[in-house]
């Protein structure tokens, strides 16, 4: 779990989902369920603590606090719903 602060702290993050490009599925807002390198799924959660931007996610770099990868698509999928939610 980390505290989403800037984008900056999610750029290599961001960089290896961009190579890896999996598939995001939606569960629902969220939380999303992204589709790691050897097949398995990891849930990722996105939401708002204290009014400060929290993302968990199941994997092992997750459970140790770190941004992973799966996190950043799952973000760029939430904020993306989430913006779609402040417009209607
Ligand atoms: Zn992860």
């Amino acid at each position: 779990m980390y505290i989403l602060k800037d984008k900056t702290q999610l750029e290599k993050a961001i960089a290896k989902a961009k190579k890896i490009r999996t598939s995001v599925k939606f569960i629902k807002f969220g939380v999303y369920s992204v589709r790691g390198t050897k097949g398995n799924f990891y849930t990722i959660e996105c939401k708002k603590v204290d009014n400060q931007k929290v993302v968990e996610c199941n994997c092992l770099g997750g459970l140790a606090n770190l941004v992973c990868w799966h996190s950043c698509c799952a973000l760029s999928l939430h904020i993306g719903l989430a913006r779609q939610r402040q417009a209607t």
